[in-house]
């Protein structure tokens, strides 16, 4: 009998469930209904398509946009899944076979959008009832509430769900939701005790960066020359900048068109499906794009404009990164986009509304300005804990050298000073500065502070002020025009009695540029792009429909060599390894026999044994096995020699040897720690004599004098080469 498990590995192609996806399947097979929020990414979809394949009977899902389905249907078909959806796309024709395949039970998923479930007639839900229905699927079941940001009316509607089929389990999905909505999701749809499943709105695959915006578009450029071969997302404010962003960044030789609502239809059809084809790179768009894009390697979002708040800011980065790889969120402050949006944050009539739209901006210039771990606060934000120091973003992967700001601490606070905790913060720095703007009072170019900061730059101030303002020493108050004043700390600065320390300089410890991953074969992921671009292009299906990036880059890193060791690679179930296996398998093979490598599959955790927390499961090259990395603990820590770690292991020499060669491609371990200088020589020519594929033969050849272990290594650090 399948299980859940089996239904993921075999016609999936995981090794494993992630977050809770497994406890939400047993719920539903238990009959029970299902609340589950879970980041976009994080694998919905799987939590009601495994229940269907392993209930006797149709699964209903019920999607918002046709766009979506066509999609998820897609996907599904291409593991050979019976699945079809109705909407007003589908011409009669097509229409009646669904129908058709519905009524002699062929099908076990059928997508609809709520209003063809419930339109003006009865007729549908009375059709539904003549077939074995066993579950209602309601993705982006937020779109129910007045609270969620994307409500529908459609979606009222099912309301009356529950009510008509009493029996069936229903489970109610989405990606964002805070307790309001989630109580108000609950309460329309009448789940029956449903259990309530939240994952962390973690996405540990997404990179945070802020950077001045300042001449932002070299850096911009610079960026994208750097990852020409990904694509990407750019949002900025306006239509018009969205246009003329995508005509410079064109001109400059990069593929990019803009999206916008104010674009003509068929233009912004095309524009869509043009980068969801990959056959352009780059989008630049307003907030309009987005929503219903399941684009799944999308590998950068940048912001060149601020967004309105960090839930936007939140799922808009979240675009990035759904199948798992590292993805990039940059964005580009500039205090001034802080206050092009306040004007837009104002409701007439409205202050209540106005205040909390002004604090939530305020919150996001916050989360921009201060050098803490951004992934921290934007979780603090969503009422989750994080422990801060995440590695991945520009505070965390930047060091910071602090030195004595007295004085400079003295100036800031004698200006606030000066000007009476009357004026913002731009205007303060101005003052320092001694700006002649014409905005600069008279009175205030007469006073002894004036000008008395021009030796530091405006983006220092403004991060001296920030920091300062951190300490205590100094406040921003007030919602619409906050002005900087002086705190019970600040006379201990102004006497001299208090010393502050500030940050001096920033170095970047590993920059956004920098690759994640374990090495892989980039010639052969570039190859292997082409093919799938070829099979899309024949299909006429998205490419990340056909195969996700995170299993091209399983297949250019662990190189398998036929089918037996393609089932391994994460994302091929046994339909995709039947249907496309031998298309990809000569290029892996041709790649291999030029570049005299071999596959590395068992360096591969096997899927069913993967850790549930890996990082293979994500698609990324998987975690070295523990004992391996125990082996490099004690190397480099211990500073013990292979034959005292063997020892204490109680483990051959040639296995330590063998553990620590997995190191030397990564560079973590020199050839040198392991194989005496004077022996490289004579391994690598018998290596290569046998064309690098066994140990033994080399073995057999140089007898004692060498290990096993060394051979390895040799090739190892052949290959990283
Ligand atoms: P969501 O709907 O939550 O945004 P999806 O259901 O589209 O996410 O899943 C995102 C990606 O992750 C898809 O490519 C999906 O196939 C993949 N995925 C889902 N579950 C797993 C799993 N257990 N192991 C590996 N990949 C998975
Ligand atoms: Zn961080």
């Amino acid at each position: 009998m399948s299980t859940a498990l089996t239904i993921l590995q075999t016609k999936f192609g995981y090794a494993e469930f992630r977050h809770n996806q497994q406890d939400i399947i047993e719920t539903i097979l238990n009959k029970g209904d299902a609340f589950v929020l879970m980041p976009t990414g994080g694998g919905k979809s799987l939590c009601y398509q495994i229940p269907a394949l392993l209930l006797p009977g149709l699964t209903v899902v019920i999607s918002p946009l046709i766009a979506l389905m066509k999609d998820q249907v897609d996907a599904l078909r291409v593991n050979g899944i019976a699945a079809a959806y109705l909407n007003s796309s589908l011409d009669p024709e097509k229409r009646e076979q669904v129908f058709d395949d519905l009524r002699q039970n062929k099908l076990k998923l059928l997508y609809i959008a709520p209003e063809r479930l419930f339109g003006n007639e009865q007729s549908f839900v009375s059709f539904l009832k003549s077939l074995p229905v066993v579950l209602f699927a309601i993705d982006e079941a937020h779109c129910i509430s007045h609270w969620g940001h994307d409500f529908r009316p459609e979606y009222r509607l099912l309301s009356a769900l529950k009510h008509e089929f009493p029996h069936v389990p229903t489970i109610a999905l989405t990606a964002t939701a805070d307790e309001l909505t989630r109580k108000d999701i609950l309460n329309k749809l009448a789940l029956n005790s449903p259990r309530v499943f939240i994952s962390s709105f973690n996405r540990e695959n997404i990179y945070y960066y802020v950077e001045p915006k300042r001449n932002y578009y070299d850096r911009l450029v610079d960026y994208l020359s750097k990852h020409r071969d990904d694509s990407g997302i750019i949002y900025a404010l306006s239509r018009n900048s969205t246009e003329s962003l995508a005509a410079d960044l064109s001109a400059d030789g990069f593929s990019a068109l803009p999206y916008h609502a104010g674009l003509e239809n068929d233009i912004r059809k095309k524009h869509q499906e043009m980068f969801l084809r990959d056959e352009t790179k780059i989008i630049v768009a307003t907030i309009a794009f987005g929503m219903g894009i399941n684009k799944s390697n999308v590998r950068f979002v940048i912001h060149v404009d601020l967004p309105k708040n960090i839930e936007s800011y939140y799922q808009e980065t979240g675009r990035a990164g759904r199948d798992g790889l590292k993805s990039d969120a940059l964005l580009f402050y500039s205090g001034g986009d802080v206050i092009k949006l306040k004007k837009f944050a104002v409701i007439e009539d409205n202050p209540e509304q106005t205040n909390i739209m002004l604090r939530k901006l305020q919150q996001m210039a916050d989360l921009c300005e201060t050098p803490s771990c951004r992934r921290q606060r934007i979780l603090n934000y969503f009422g989750e804990d994080h422990p801060g120091d995440c590695a991945s973003c520009d505070a965390c992967l930047t060091q910071f050298e602090r030195m004595d700001g007295t004085t400079i601490a003295q100036k800031a606070l004698s200006a606030v000073a000066r000007l009476e905790g009357k004026y913002g913060l731009t205007y303060t720095i101005d003052f320092l500065r001694g700006s002649k703007s014409e905005k600069m009072k008279d009175y205030h170019r007469t006073l002894p502070t004036y000008g008395v900061g021009s030796d530091i730059s405006k983006e220092d101030w403004y991060r001296y002020f920030k920091e300062l303002i951190g300490q205590g020493y100094l406040q921003q108050t007030g919602d619409e025009y906050p002005v900087i004043k002086l705190t019970a700390l600040s006379p201990g600065v102004l006497k001299g009695e208090t010393k502050v320390s500030l940050i001096k300089t920033i170095e970047k410890r590993e920059g956004i540029d920098s690759n994640q991953y374990l090495p892989y074969e980039q010639e052969l992921f570039t190859n292997l792009k082409q093919i799938r671009a070829t099979l899309a292009t024949k299909e006429n299906m998205p490419a990340y429909i056909i195969l996700s990036d995170a299993t091209l880059l399983e297949l250019a890193t662990y190189l398998p060599l036929n089918l037996i060791e393609l089932r391994k690679i994460s994302g091929f179930g046994d339909v995709k390894v039947a249907r496309y296996g031998n298309q990809f398998l000569p290029a892996i093979v041709d790649y291999c026999r030029t570049h005299r490598l071999s596959s590395k599959i068992d360096q591969k955790i096997p899927k069913r044994e993967r850790k549930s927390n890996g990082v293979g499961a994500h698609g990324r090259a998987p975690k070295t096995t523990d004992t391996k990395l125990e082996s490099l603990r004690l190397f480099q820590a211990g500073k013990k020699s292979i034959e005292q770690i063997a020892a204490l292991r109680q483990l051959g020499q040639g296995t330590i040897e063998g553990h620590l060669a997995h190191f030397i491609p990564t560079g973590e371990i020199k050839i040198t720690d392991i194989v005496p200088a004077e022996k490289i020589p004579m391994i690598t020519e018998a290596v290569k004599r046998h064309g690098g594929y066994a140990a033994s033969p080399i073995k057999m050849e140089l007898g004692d004098a060498v290990s096993y272990g060394e051979i390895r290594a040799v090739m190892a650090h052949l290959l990283k080469k």
